[in-house]
């Protein structure tokens, strides 16, 4: 386990670009044979006090990125499948370390969880997920990560409140949806702080222990603010694997925002 260090933080450059990512629904979707392995199936919601929420969707196995997309999309979600919308941002080289890239909005990089006047970012993931999700042992891992704190809470002992961030992670059977698993954000009106995250596990599926580790440990990499990993060595892969942990370029890319 590395040290935790206060970090020195350089400030965030602020990219503007258009947001690509709130055309309108019904947007072509990539054929499945055209899906990039970065592929990421998202919606977006903008709610009426300015903030958006983003959602990111694992697609369940046997359901290609384009497919999912339809699926949520005839439930009336502003949905598409492809790369992030923001993807020439994830490419520069501020967005990107090796293989792991940072989750971008329409105004930077890096979306960021506030320090609220801890040392670090403190993240509190409340787990309301069954006993078969290893979210706590995913929690461990990914608060290997200097600079911010991702702590374990059970749903009995709930979140601390500030300065740490409450994120609630649930499961559920909610049904033959087409994901195994999702993460949403809500971003403040200038898409530069998370102001919350929520986390979804869908039981349908099932899976091996080592799946839904996988799953569990890429959702909860969404919260933290990274986007889809194009190694298979890292849980953050687009597409539901065994890989139960980030990789070194995973950390590395978080260590160098926090
Ligand atoms: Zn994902």
């Amino acid at each position: 386990m590395r040290i935790k260090q206060r970090l020195f933080v350089t400030a965030a450059v602020a990219i503007a670009a258009a947001a690509a990512g709130l055309g309108p629904v019904g947007a072509n979707a990539a054929n499945a044979a055209d899906v990039p392995v970065d592929a990421a199936v998202t919606s977006v919601v903008q709610n009426a006090d300015g903030t958006i929420t983003e959602t990111s969707y694992t697609p369940a196995p046997g359901v290609s990125p384009a497919d999912l997309a339809q699926r949520l999309r005839s439930r009336g979600l502003n949905a598409k499948a492809g790369t992030q919308a923001t993807a020439s941002l994830a490419a520069a080289s501020a967005c990107s370390k090796g293989t792991a890239r940072t989750w971008p909005s329409s105004a930077t990089c890096f979306v960021r969880w506030s320090y609220n006047g801890a040392v670090r970012p403190v993240i509190d993931f409340v787990d309301g997920s069954g006993a078969s999700w290893p979210v706590g042992r995913s929690v461990t891992k990914w608060n290997q990560t200097s600079g911010i704190d991702s702590i374990y809470r059970t749903s009995t002992a709930g979140c601390d409140g500030a300065p740490a961030h409450c994120v609630h992670v649930y499961s559920y059977n909610y049904g033959d949806t087409g994901w195994t698993g999702n993460t949403s954000r809500t971003l403040n009106s200038a898409q530069t702080y998370y102001t919350q995250a929520v986390t979804e596990l869908n039981d349908y599926y099932g899976g091996t222990e080592a799946q839904k580790w996988n799953t569990a440990c890429h959702e909860l990499g969404h919260v933290l603010g990274l986007d889809h990993n194009t190694s298979t060595t890292s849980c953050l892969y687009y597409a539901r694997t065994s890989q139960q942990y980030p990789n070194s370029d995973d950390y590395s890319l978080l260590e160098s925002y926090y």
